[in-house]
């Protein structure tokens, strides 16, 4: 079981503070929704909690342990990370880009040809991919390719999943999909984080919240304590009301 935490970090380039004073955990078993508005941070924490951008102050441990003192192959295997924008592989079918994933893992002896084939089918069949598995990923929707990305992340089986907007470019019926895939993976002990710009897949699915806000976190804790309308309607400077769901035990977030 593995925890990730931001403990005091600061990200500043160029005089510029991007990221300030966060401290921030996504626990073993649950999922983490960060949300906020443009430019607010969230792909730049995600990243420094991937160990892929160092903080200027601060630290980001695994389990305690300062992910900058991770070899890259150890990190590999301990989070896997969706980033917002990746340029695919081109000339590789379906099927072999989600194979990709299971690099880090077959090199470091950690799996079986047998057991990397049998991820690779769960996984395109998690994703409702399986019918596409050998179609090259060029002549992909954008919202197909967005799931041969989350499907490549999958199947990699880390402790932690760093998710940058998986739900960009996706119909609402996939939305959900990979809403719970990344529930389930939480539900199997994983430590999940994803940025997400739909506050009602955040209230819906999300255990915590994090709201980004000019590099800093400006709320965290679960859904119904940090949506509030006032703090909403604040950060992403619009009016922003909470009501409850009409159909599910949740709240419906409405501008
Ligand atoms: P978000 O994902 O919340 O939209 P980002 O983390 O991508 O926000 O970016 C936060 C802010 O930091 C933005 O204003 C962005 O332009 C700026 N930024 C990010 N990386 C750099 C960089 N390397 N140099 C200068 N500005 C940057
Ligand atoms: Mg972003």
């Amino acid at each position: 079981m593995t925890a990730v935490a931001a403990e005091g970090v600061g990200y500043t380039v160029g005089g510029k503070a991007i990221l300030a004073g966060v401290d921030l955990r996504a626990e073993a078993g649950s999922l983490l929704a960060l949300v906020g508005p443009n430019g607010a941070g969230k792909s730049t924490l995600i990243r420094a909690l991937a160990g892929d951008v160092r903080p200027s102050s601060g630290v980001v441990q695994y389990d305690g342990r300062p992910v900058g003192g991770f070899k890259p192959r150890e990190l590999a295997l301990v989070r896997a990370v969706l980033p917002q924008h990746s340029n695919l592989e081109f000339g590789f079918t379906v099927r072999e880009a989600a194979a990709l994933g299971r690099r880090a893992r077959s090199r470091m002896g950690a799996s079986s040809p047998e057991e990397d084939r049998a991820a690779v089918d769960r996984v395109l069949s998690d994703t409702e991919l399986s019918g596409l598995a050998d179609r090259l990923v060029p002549t992909l929707s954008a919202g197909e390719r967005a799931r041969v990305m989350l499907a490549r992340v999958l199947v990699q089986q880390t402790p932690v999943l760093l998710l940058d907007e998986p739900t960009a470019s996706l119909d609402i019926r996939y939305q959900h999909l990979v809403m719970r895939l990344a529930r389930a993976r939480a539900g199997r002990g994983g430590a999940v984080a994803a940025v997400l710009h739909d506050l009602n897949l955040a209230a819906r699915y999300a255990d915590r919240l994090g709201v980004m806000s000019g590099g800093r976190l400006a709320a965290f804790g679960p859904p119904r304590r940090v949506l509030r309308p006032d703090l909403l309607s604040e950060v992403y400077r619009h009016p922003i009301r909470v009501i409850e769901h009409p159909g599910e035990a949740g709240l419906l977030v409405v501008s």
